[in-house]
């Protein structure tokens, strides 16, 4: 594969699309992004701050603080001016109000910024988030739209949860995820939604490795067009 793709995927939490795009940037030997923890960073930030109250602070945190992400051994460790919050930014507190966070106008326009400056590598890049193929690169050459029902991407967070020995109710979970997916597909700003370009994939009854089988064999139908 000599042509460096663009590869966007978005779809709501828990439908798989980190592991799945890790897998997929993995395995094409591409940059991985994951543009959600920018968005948790900036609302860890304004948490430990105490501005949750003031757009106009978060917007200041948005465009003044240095995000910098690092992809090594399947985690992304975040940065915020040289600190490691890596650890911060999945905390109850930050789910509960990341979404609110990502409404705010000034809060997008400086991280969307950055993410469009990130496809300016040597390599090629897979993004994922909720709005990578509607706003961020709406000229990716690969746009992926991943879905699952609620129920499976409650009892799929439980697990992760579970597996990092965190004692969670799945009721609480499934309650965020559905409040998270009203905010994020409602918002007037860059909302969560399945582009006209976009393959739909539902990944309710499929398992991990299929979701990677299928997004490959379309990103290399895609590269024998050019
Ligand atoms: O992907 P993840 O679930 O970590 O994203 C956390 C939140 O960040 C989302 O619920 C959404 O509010 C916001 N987000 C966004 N745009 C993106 C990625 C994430 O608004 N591109």
């Amino acid at each position: 594969m000599s042509k460096k793709l663009i590869v966007a995927i978005d779809g709501p939490a828990g439908s798989g699309k980190s592991t799945t795009a890790k897998l997929v940037a993995q395995h094409l030997g591409y940059l991985y992004v994951d543009s959600g923890a920018m968005y948790r960073a900036i609302t860890f930030l304004a948490i430990r701050s105490n501005v949750l109250n003031s757009n106009d602070e978060i917007t200041k945190l948005a465009e003044e603080t240095d995000i910098e992400l690092k992809f090594a051994d399947g985690k992304t460790y975040v940065f915020t001016n040289g600190e490691n919050i890596t650890d911060n930014i999945r905390s109850v507190e930050v789910n509960e109000n990341v979404s609110i966070v990502s409404k705010i106008n000034g809060v997008r326009t400086p991280l969307v910024e950055k993410q469009k400056a990130m496809s300016n590598i040597n390599c090629g890049i897979v993004m994922e988030g909720r709005d990578i193929s509607t706003v961020v690169f709406p000229n990716a050459d690969v746009k992926i739209f991943l879905t699952a029902s609620i129920e499976r991407r409650a009892e799929r967070r439980a697990k992760e949860y579970k597996e990092k020995g965190i004692d969670v109710d799945i009721n609480e979970i499934r309650k965020n995820i559905s409040l998270r997916d009203k905010i994020d597909s409602t918002r007037k700003l860059s909302p969560l939604l399945k582009d006209k370009d976009a393959i739909e994939i539902d990944t309710s009854k499929i398992t991990i490795e299929e979701q990677v089988e299928k997004i490959l064999k379309i990103i290399k139908e895609n590269i024998k067009k050019f």
